[in-house]
């Protein structure tokens, strides 16, 4: 049994979000696993070296695509990384968008990239018995495999979806039908949603399996799926929630090569060592409490907030330090640089997509709070207890499978029951109690480093699905 996983991102090749660390790390955990994904304009690749292994042209509305099927020779990721080469939709500097904004074209860009692959897989004689999408970007794939006529050959692969986000689903008008090879009309319902192809819809419909990240995130999705939950409740027998694990060889405290103090004794002086670089970077007192924010700024995070929850806290409170890396929302971007200029010395706020500086966060920070109104998995709190950071969470999706409230036996982080500014405020405040109780604020570092979030475990669950959908 032979899986290819095909994606829009993969760390380290391009990283937007978690899906990237996703990609980037199961595989190294299952025998016979390999990743294909579009070659990016952007610095990494660049500095590659590749080998052309197959190329091919296909037509596509007023003009002919030619694109290039690519191995990388001189780096090793621990698993085969394919990459398609398609100049005139990707070669630029981002995944979705670039300096000037996001791309306009993206339909045809995640079209032009699906039809590449399988035209690759079709005209190929490949060991694949599994392929494995994930997201809309790569969501027609089981239609087309299923109901495409160029592609019938590949009928008998089976299809497993993960679904990391289920707030973008790429879909796009009718109008548009054109994009996709030409298939059997008769089953186009299998793409419609709302008088749209909804990729993403489709791709639940369609593929033999659909994983979400997380357990608690598909019961939600049942529930309120923004009018997808119909589509999972009929689907859940094909359905099954996995949780998100970690890469422990990149996420170590003792080997990150991102730290200036990595871990070579105990963990109160790792934390110690690394809150001193971060305060030093950041211009903040490393006596006060850090509560930092790592993430997309946008309404999902509940980047506004926090913004807000911020401003109140600092105006009565001196002995927290607020920290937030992030880029996003404009408008939250400039609420978060209002709060820079208002309290200089207890803010570190960085707007930029920065990895190094996020490992120094992590390790140098006393709590990291999480307001998402809605959260797939969520990663960030995987690596802050990994690093000795306690959470402080909204009680939804994926933070409900992995973080233990710190009330309980073993507990990990403080959960928000409700998201309001007010119980965000009253999280801050908690935890900058907790922090001054140096026994219970040790007990909780030392529970959170002993949770075991490796992908030891998932891996074996996504093997599992893909040896029954080949029995
Ligand atoms: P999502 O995929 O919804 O953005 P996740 O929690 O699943 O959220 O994953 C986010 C990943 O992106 C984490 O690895 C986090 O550290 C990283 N990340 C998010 N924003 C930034 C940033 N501004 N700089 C560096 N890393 C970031």
């Amino acid at each position: 049994m032979s899986v290819l996983h095909v994606t829009a991102e993969c760390y380290p090749a391009a990283k937007v979000g978690g899906l990237a660390d996703v990609v980037g790390a199961v595989p190294k955990y299952l025998s016979g696993a390999d990743v294909i994904m579009p070659k990016y304009g952007t610095a990494w690749f660049r500095n590659q070296t590749t080998e052309t292994i197959f190329k091919n042209t296909f037509w596509f509305p007023g003009q002919t695509i030619e694109f290039s099927i690519q191995t990388l020779t001189s780096t090793d990721l621990g698993f085969t990384l394919f990459v398609v080469d398609i100049p005139s939709k990707f070669d630029r500097d981002g995944v979705y968008s670039d300096a000037n904004g996001f791309f306009a074209d993206d339909d045809e860009r995640w079209l032009c990239f699906q039809r590449a692959v399988l035209i690759w897989l079709s005209s190929s004689n490949l060991p694949y018995t599994v392929l494995h999408v994930h997201d809309h970007h790569t969501g027609l794939i089981p239609f087309m495999i299923k109901y495409s006529y160029d592609y019938s050959n590949l009928q008998s692969l089976k299809t497993v979806l993960t679904i990391h986000n289920l707030a973008y689903q790429g879909a796009f008008g009718w109008d548009r039908q054109y994009l996709l090879a030409a298939f059997d009309n008769w089953k186009s319902g299998l793409l419609d949603w709302d008088h749209h192809i909804n990729p993403l819809a489709s791709a639940i419909r369609c593929a033999d399996w659909v994983t979400t990240v997380s357990p608690s995130y598909l019961e939600e999705l049942k529930e309120d799926a923004g009018g997808l939950e119909w589509l999972f409740n009929s689907e859940q027998h094909k359905c099954s929630g996995i949780l998100n694990g970690i890469d422990t060889t990149i996420w170590d405290r003792a080997t990150d090569k991102y730290l200036a103090k990595p871990q070579t004794t105990s963990l109160d002086q790792f934390k110690l060592d690394n809150k001193i670089e971060l305060c030093k970077q950041l211009n903040v007192k490393p006596s006060n409490c850090i509560v930092s924010f790592i993430g997309r700024m946008v309404e999902q995070k509940g980047a506004d907030v926090l913004a807000y929850a911020a401003h109140q806290i600092l105006q009565t409170q001196s002995d927290v330090n607020i920290v937030i890396l992030g880029t996003g929302d404009p408008y939250l971007e400039d609420q978060f640089k209002i709060l820079k200029e208002q309290y200089p010395g207890l803010t570190g706020i960085t707007l930029a997509y920065d990895e190094s500086l996020a490992h120094q966060i992590y390790a140098g920070s006393d709590f990291l709070i999480m307001p998402s109104r809605h959260e797939p998995c969520g990663l960030n709190q995987l690596y802050s207890m990994r690093y000795g950071t306690i959470p402080i969470v909204h009680n939804t999706g994926g933070l409900i499978d992995s973080v233990k409230d710190y009330k309980t036996s073993g507990g990990t982080g403080i959960k928000l029951k409700e998201l309001s500014v007010k119980s965000v405020i009253d999280g801050i405040k908690e935890a900058a109690a907790i922090y001054k109780d140096s026994k219970l604020f040790n007990q909780l570092r030392e529970n959170c480093i002993a949770e075991d979030f490796s992908w030891e475990a998932s891996s074996k669950k996504y093997q599992y699905i893909y040896e029954s959908l080949n029995d």
